[in-house]
């Protein structure tokens, strides 16, 4: 999961496509998967940079696309799939009409910015909430959390129906290796 923040639509900058290239590599060894979540304004004028540079999924804010549905379309049309997400205070209503277009939908469980933020509890039923909305089209999109993501919150967020968890500071973060971490942070749900 790669957050690319401009400093504009976000109160921080981070990285661009030269990143994602980079990682490539170690994406194609390792047989994952490069989730590049866009948290920028007009994210349209770098949806192929960010496909040429080898993002498997690309991931944009309602918040920043008033035109979503021709977003989407030309995410996939750039042969990637397409995510959507929302800060959190925008409603779920505002992805209803495009839901059964896409291939990932993120809850953002704290407002983007910055790593280390805490979970914000209502985020577990918006997830929930989500989870009905693509149970009810039949959608077999993932269902994204992103932000405070640790093994104190990982479970209710599985439980109310996320299948793809966004963790930081819980796997890079303390004084225990990467694999301890993911260890802990898998056993919390299981
Ligand atoms: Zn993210």
């Amino acid at each position: 999961h790669v957050d690319v923040m401009d400093g504009h639509f976000v109160p921080n900058t981070t990285i661009g496509p030269l990143i994602v290239s980079a990682l490539r590599p170690l994406r194609d060894e390792m047989k994952s998967v490069l989730d590049v979540h866009l948290m920028i304004e007009k994210p349209e004028r770098f949806l192929e940079d960010f496909a040429k540079a080898g993002a498997d999924i690309i991931t944009v804010h309602v918040e920043t696309c008033p035109h979503l549905h021709r977003t989407v379309q030309a995410i996939k049309a750039l042969g990637v799939k397409a995510g959507v997400t929302l800060n959190p205070a925008t409603s779920l209503i505002t992805l209803e009409e495009i839901l059964s277009d896409v291939d990932l939908v993120l809850i953002m469980s704290v407002n983007p910015g910055f790593g280390g933020q805490h979970y914000i509890p209502s985020s577990t039923d918006k997830i929930r909430r989500a989870r009905h909305m693509l149970d009810a089209i039949g959608s077999k999109a993932w269902l994204e959390v992103d932000g405070g993501i640790g093994p104190d919150t990982a479970a209710e967020a599985v439980r109310a129906g996320a299948t793809v968890l966004v963790a930081g500071n819980a796997v890079f973060g303390g004084s225990k290796s990467v694999a301890e971490n993911v260890a802990a942070l898998r056993q919390s749900f299981s």
